[in-house]
Formats: structure tokens, sequence, C-alpha cells
């Protein structure tokens, strides 16, 4: 990507102001607006955020993260090149979150993250109308909401991104869910496009060598496919390039992950959720490494002014699963009237992948990084992981969301949550939602819930 962030943002604000001249309007909100993905940005923010602000809770005020502009300016232009991918002679893929991207950018190939693009839908509430729209084509409520969100806003050409930009092939990485693979079949037919399955088997225990082989010929016959369709060979050297700087960021973010392990946290896991997205979309760019240097000097300035996410914490609490998206705000409101904040969480550290060696033969590492991820491995490794956040961030409970439509990662919840009390003595919460669609999510149960969770919380510390 040579184009700048600041240049696409620049033109981007230019061509609004020449819309607005054009048309007159200035109450709709623009398309630099709506195609920004954060809290305090949402489209018509300035109504949303006088009603945000209404619902801080004044005896324990939130501390925005600065570095917020510059995330909105990233994702802004990142989405703005998605959308508009032949202006800078690009093709599209839509990459499945736990796909490997590296090779993409090596192939000068723009993502498009389908299940990123569900969490912007869930955090404008536009899931459920979607969803309902792919029911109403016969797919089941049963589903994973990011696939219905996907498939209904493709079928409509709704959502906060409008159309979506359509792929010029599909990859598909089984390493986080069996759901995946039937979603990418009905995309790939719907578009008429080739799909590459990516295929991960599941890690029960340890990850064993000829799992590794099998997965480095993945990465073999990936590349060919991507050569295929891409019409040039596969460069090794700007593959290098990339690795180098997906390793960096990769890095990067867990730094600015284990940030809250001092105390007061400087970050909380509700704004790990928002920070996620360049790990997710933008792994392997410059942009990048370049923001989460700046996220990341941000907050080492907060450690050392002893200045924490919330002005009070009293209670730290581990998260586990993917966040209730559309009603992110408000649970961080309820947490934080009582003083307890979320200092780290199973869904984002599952970006933080284990490192690899440059020195050793690329794919290798990548096989091992790309195969052992955090939804790809059995019970035992999740109880351990949530066991060590415990410790290692000093918490002081945990809150599991049982979430409806994601099976991968809510089966065995129950199991996880009576061996991780059973190991560290933490009390643990179950509340019921989906992640992005509110059909069946009960706001004031998982209030009262967590009210009187945090009154046991209390009484153990
Ligand atoms: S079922 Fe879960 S893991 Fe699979 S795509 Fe949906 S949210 Fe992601």
């Amino acid at each position: 990507m040579k184009t700048g962030v600041q240049e696409i943002c620049n033109y981007l604000k230019k061509l609004d102001s020449g819309l607005r001249r054009n048309d007159g309007n200035r109450t709709r909100g623009t398309f630099y607006e709506s195609i920004t993905f954060g809290f305090c940005h949402l489209k018509f923010d300035s109504q949303l955020k006088r009603k945000l602000m209404a619902t801080q809770p004044s005896n324990n005020p939130y501390r925005q993260i600065k570095s917020t502009t510059a995330y909105r300016r990233l994702m802004t232009a990142y989405y703005f090149m998605v959308k508009h991918p032949s202006w800078f002679g690009k093709k599209v893929a839509w990459i499945t979150s736990g796909g490997p991207v590296e090779h993409l950018y090596a192939m000068g190939v723009l993502p498009f993250y389908p299940e990123n693009y569900g969490a912007m839908c869930g955090a404008f509430r536009v899931s459920p109308s979607l969803c309902e729209a792919a029911e109403h084509k016969g797919y089941s409520h049963d589903l994973c909401s990011y696939a219905l969100t996907d498939i209904g806003s493709s079928f409509t050409g709704k959502g906060p991104l409008g159309k979506l930009p359509r792929p010029d092939f599909l990859v598909c990485g089984n390493n986080i869910c069996g759901t995946v693979i039937k979603w990418y079949e009905i995309q790939a037919r719907a578009f008429n496009v080739p799909v590459f399955f990516f295929d991960t088997p599941f890690i029960y225990d340890e990850f064993h060598q000829h799992t590794k082989d099998y997965v480095q010929n993945q990465m073999n016959e990936y590349i060919s496919f991507l050569e295929k369709q891409m019409k040039r060979p596969f460069s090794e050297t700007r593959f290098r390039e990339v690795c180098v700087r997906s390793f960096e960021t990769i890095t990067l973010w867990k730094e600015i992950l284990a940030m809250p392990r001092h105390h007061p946290a400087p970050l909380a896991a509700f704004d790990a959720f928002i920070h996620m997205a360049p790990i997710v979309t933008l792994r392997g760019t410059t942009w990048a490494v370049r923001y989460y240097k700046k996220l990341k000097r941000e907050l080492e300035e907060r450690v050392k002014k002893g200045v924490g996410a919330f002005a009070r914490e009293e209670i730290r609490l581990i998260w586990d699963n993917i966040p209730i998206w559309y009603d992110i705000r408000n649970l961080s409101k309820i947490l934080s009237s009582q003083g307890a904040v979320l200092v780290a969480d199973t869904y984002t550290s599952a970006w933080a992948m284990d490192q690899v060696d440059l020195n050793q033969p690329l794919m290798d590492g990548l096989a091992r990084a790309y195969a052992t991820i955090h939804l790809n491995r059995g019970l035992d490794y999740k109880v351990q992981k949530m066991a060590s956040l415990i410790e290692t961030y000093g918490a002081d409970g945990f809150i599991m969301h049982a979430n409806r439509s994601c099976k991968p990662y809510s089966l065995g919840q129950l199991d996880l949550k009576r061996e991780v009390t059973r190991l560290t003595g933490k009390p643990g919460l179950m509340i019921e939602a989906d992640h992005t669609d509110s059909r069946s999510y009960a706001p004031k149960q998982v209030e009262k819930q967590i009210e009187l969770f945090l009154e046991i919380v209390r009484t153990k510390k």
C-alpha cells in the first residue's frame, strides 16, 4: 500500500465537502463519517455522542484514548480502499478472521473481512434486520449471526458500508469454525468467484509434526491458488517483507494487551475490542505498525503517570468470548459505575499469535501460528489460558459471554467456568447474548446478574 492514510482521508474530506455543497444536506452525516468504525464516531455521530456522554457514569469517568482519532482515520482509509479497489488498481479477497493474510498483501490483494464488518453492523445495531433478510431467504436463525449479517447485507446492499465490495475470490480458513465453510461456499456461488479452503485440523492436545506438514502443504497450495488468480508468480522477497511487518504488528499488539497488567489498567478490554480492527484487517502493512506504535506510546505515558482507563478501579475482571457489540457501551457503563474494569479477554488475544522465528523457514512458523489459534484448540488449552490471564492480570473474577450463535466459542463454557474457578479460586459469571444479533438479548436481566456477581466478587476479595 503506497497511498498514505492522511492522503486518502484528506481526499475523502474534500469529496465530502464537495458532496455537501452539491446536495446542501448537512443532516444526513457524510460518507467519511459513515465508513468510520468506532464508539464515538457512529453514523450521525454528533447526536449519538451526546447520548453516550449522557450515559457516562459521573462517579467513574472513562478516559478516552487520544489515538482513537488516528484509528478512525486509519479505518476510514482502509474501508475506502476496499470499497473502491479499482481506483487503486487492486483486487479484493474476502477472508475469514483466522485466514493467512500475509500472502494476500504480498500479492497486492486487499483483504475484506466479513466478520469485522459483522462487528461493525452489530455496533451500528443493524444486524437484526440484516439477519432477518437472510432468514427470509431460508437461512436458519440458529446460524452464526456474522454469517447471517453478511449474507443479508449482500442480498440487500444495506449496512453501514452500503453495498459490499465485490470479491475477486474468497479465502476461507476453518481454524475458527466449520460454519465458515458453508458460508463461503454460499458467497462463492452468489458472486460466482473461486474460493480457497485453508484446512487446519483441530488441535485437541499437542501440535503434532504430521499436522504441521499437512498445514504447510495447504500454504503451498494457497500460493499456487493466488498465482493462478493474479496471473503472476509469488514473490518470496515481498512475502518476507510483509511477514516482517506482520510480526512487528503482532508484537506491538501483544505489548499493548500486556499493559493492563499495571494497576490501574491504562486500557480496558472494551478499548481493545475497538482498537483490534487493524490487527485483523491490516496485519502486514506499515499502516498497522505505525498506528500501534502510536497507541503503545500513549499507553506507556498513561502507565508512567499512573492513569487508568477509568478513574476508579476496584475490581479487575477477564472477559471470555466475542464482545456483545450492540451493548458494549452499556456494559462498560454498568461495570465502571461499580468500579469494575475488564482488564483482559480471550478474544483480542487470539491475534497475539506465537512469535515466528524469522531465521527459520517462514511457512513452517506460519503453519504453526495459524493452526494453533485460540478457537482451534481443545478445552485444556482454554482452561490454562483463562487461568493464566487471571493470574498475570491480577483479576478478581471473570465474565463469560454464552454466545447463542457462535457454537465453537461457547460449547464447553460450563466446564471451562468450573475448571477455571477450581484452579484459581476466582468466581465466574455467565451471561447469555449473541455477538451481533440483539433479538434474544435481555439487557435488564444481564444488568441484574452483573450487579449480583460484583457483590460476590467484593465479598471474596
Ligand atoms: S461461528 Fe463463531 S467463530 Fe465461526 S464465524 Fe461465527 S462468530 Fe466466528
